[in-house]
């Protein structure tokens, strides 16, 4: 097990879909124990393949509070096949540095996945469940929280991102 790099927003590989994982391999099994590390690590609530640069669809998350015992989920191949509502929370990303915005979401939704011993599994979710449900998922599908605000504030944060680059640089 190892802590990966996260990678970070403008990076292209962020953009790409992640493919299906077609079986429960030990490289898959190792690149999950790798992505618990990195995000307890960072720490964060929920992690993407794409987001150690890897395109495989897997998810992790666990939003269990401090104090409480750890509930780390695994999803490989999420696909949400339910959503009803609307809700607004102001989402933060382990690969969007120093930014928080309100992102409107689904209120609920039903995913369907497969579990780390490749089993079919079903999953509904409410509040912080089902936005990092969304969260997640849209990673493997190329999109960052982001790209679901107002261009406004995008075209914004993309010019403070590049003062903040830049200082890091020196
Ligand atoms: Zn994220």
């Amino acid at each position: 097990m190892a802590i990966r790099k996260i990678i970070t927003y403008p990076h292209p590989v962020l953009k790409e879909a992640a493919a299906p994982v077609e079986k429960i391999t030990p490289e898959i099994l190792s690149l999950f124990a790798d992505m618990a590390d990195t995000m307890y690590a960072a720490p964060g609530i929920g992690l993407a393949a794409n987001q150690v640069g890897v395109l495989k669809r897997v998810i992790i998350f666990d939003l269990s509070r401090e104090g409480e015992n750890k509930k780390l989920t695994a999803l490989i191949n999420p696909e949400i096949i339910w959503a009803e509502g609307e809700t607004t929370h102001e989402e933060a990303c382990l690969s969007v540095i120093d930014y928080s915005a309100e992102v409107r979401r689904s209120a609920q939704v039903k995913v369907t996945a497969l579990n780390l011993a490749g089993e079919p599994m079903e999953l509904e979710g409410e509040g912080l469940l089902a936005i990092c449900l969304q969260h997640e998922i849209d990673h493997l599908n190329g999109i960052l929280y982001i790209d679901r605000i107002s261009s406004l504030k995008r075209m914004l944060y993309k010019r403070r991102l590049k003062k903040i680059l830049k200082v890091e640089a020196l």
